[in-house]
């Protein structure tokens, strides 16, 4: 009976969709929607969930976050010190079925249908098929629906969650998809892909307003931090950046709300008039943007800002306890690995070795521009003249290396898993004096914590696969499981 209202509801909500894959949705969702939930389950589903969802995030940036946070700003870290201490931990393998090394549109579509994907997929399987996606199937149920990133709203994580694309460079059929699905808070950077070409910023073919569209639904727009604070509705629609939002260590305050104030205004909203309760993914794209820029320092403002927001999930649960909270990632970004080092290349000998520690985090501390941001300011042919400036200005205390030095005034790259310029070589200035060393621009294999905590937390303990995280998922959000 479940199963058959459960394909009601989405078959009405089909028509939307752009694939034709039904039938492979139906198959998914026979294999997800089963009855007869045992007892002791029963009692363990949430009203609602909250996942929390650091892009690029593994054990090692986790640790940095908790150490960081300690020494520098004299705060717990709740990601680890309560959700991974107090909580259930797992660690999640992250593969896609086309590769070893995962992309985010990947891991996220596993971690939202419970299917592996192509990497650049969208909740679209290698055969083709849409499988339902956990903001989908949170629908059916009745339950309010959330999306929050720092990156584009239609980036590949909040996408892959709640839609679908064969590819997660469709910006715009993104966007149709979500005002399709209709989340009832969607909060990011993005604003370029609701907006036609004809206005400033906007990047839309086909002329269409869907900002105004959104309104014209009953949504509140929001377009900086005071709109957002302003905002009283059930329905939001935040767009604070053309595309994605700055990092923390770069934020505008007035322009930008931090990833905290867009999480109180999600639950507020989210929370009112919800009798089937709520799913909400708020993201951290800038946990990944800084692995991949080799950014230490911004890396770990990021971390902390998204910590923040954890804090603010964990308070709402401690008012509503039958809130489940998840914190995870989805791949690790940058191979990051503090470790110990040669002060020079002078002699070989361990005396000239420098253990990261205390002192060495420290020198990140006044450091006020991310390494992308570096890379804006230098311009497409950095002169020696600006680049000292710069450095003086916004790296205090660090040197760069006549060899670093030649790489950045002469855009060469060191070496081919290093693609980002100048920010990699500017990373790797950092690390010279800090031990921040990183060991490529790209993602790696690590599996990923999950830590979970609240109704249906169990599910999550031990080592499981991201497909697994997915098909919890869906059984938490279902009440239904074998
Ligand atoms: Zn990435």
């Amino acid at each position: 009976m479940r199963y058959r209202n459960l394909t009601r509801n989405l078959l009405a909500s089909m028509k939307k969709w752009p694939l034709a894959a039904y039938a492979g949705i139906a198959l998914a969702l026979a294999a997800t929607a089963l009855s007869g939930a045992p007892a002791a389950f029963a009692a363990q589903q949430p009203r609602n969930i909250i996942i929390m969802f650091a892009d690029g995030a593994a054990s090692t940036q986790w640790d940095f976050g908790r150490y960081s946070s300690q020494v520098l700003r004299q705060q717990p870290f709740v990601t680890t010190d309560v959700v991974f201490r107090e909580g259930v931990l797992g660690l999640l393998s992250t593969s896609p079925s086309d590769a070893y090394v995962t992309d985010s549109a990947a891991a996220g579509s596993a971690m939202s249908t419970g299917f592996k994907v192509n990497n650049g997929a969208i909740a679209v399987t290698p055969g083709g098929k849409a499988v339902p996606t956990a903001m989908e199937i949170a629908k059916s149920k009745g339950k309010r629906i959330g999306l929050v990133t720092t990156a584009t709203v239609y980036d590949a994580t909040p996408a892959a969650f709640s839609v679908h694309a064969r590819s997660r460079r469709d910006s715009q059929g993104l966007v149709d998809q979500y005002l399709a699905l209709e989340p009832d808070v969607l909060m990011g950077g993005g604003a370029d892909y609701f907006l036609p070409e004809s206005v400033p910023g906007g990047k839309r073919k086909d002329g269409k307003d869907i900002i105004a569209t959104f309104r014209a639904k009953g949504y509140q727009v929001a377009r900086n931090t005071a709109e957002l604070d302003a905002a009283n509705g059930t329905k939001l629609l935040g767009l604070f950046a053309g595309d994605d939002m700055d990092f923390e260590i770069d934020r505008d305050p007035a322009r930008e709300p931090t990833t905290a104030e867009m999480t109180v205004a999600a639950l507020k909203a989210l929370s009112r008039e919800s009798p089937n309760g709520f799913v909400l993914l708020v993201e951290n794209e800038n946990t990944d943007t800084a692995g991949h820029a080799n950014d230490a320092a911004a890396l770990m403002r990021a971390l902390w800002a998204f910590d923040d927001a954890v804090k603010v999930a964990l308070e709402f649960q401690r008012r509503s306890p039958d809130t489940l909270v998840i914190v995870t990632g989805d791949h690790e970004t940058g191979g990051f690995s503090p470790t110990y080092a040669l002060k020079d290349l002078s002699t070989l000998s361990s005396k000239n070795r420098f253990y990261s520690g205390d002192a060495q985090l420290r020198l990140l501390e006044p450091i006020t521009a991310s390494l992308n941001a570096m890379k804006e300011k230098l311009g497409k042919q950095p002169s020696a003249a600006v680049l000292d400036q710069l450095l003086s200005l916004h790296f205090p205390g660090f040197r760069l290396d006549p060899d670093l030095r030649e790489l950045i005034l002469g855009q060469k790259t060191r070496e081919r898993n290093f693609s980002y310029l100048p920010q990699n070589v500017l990373g790797r200035m950092v690390a010279r004096q800090t031990g921040y060393y990183w060991g490529t621009s790209g993602h790696t294999p690590q599996p990923v914590p999950v830590g979970a905590i609240g109704p249906g937390a169990e599910l999550f303990r031990g080592y499981q696969d991201n497909t697994d995280f997915g098909k919890h998922l869906h059984r938490l959000i279902l009440g239904d499981w074998k």
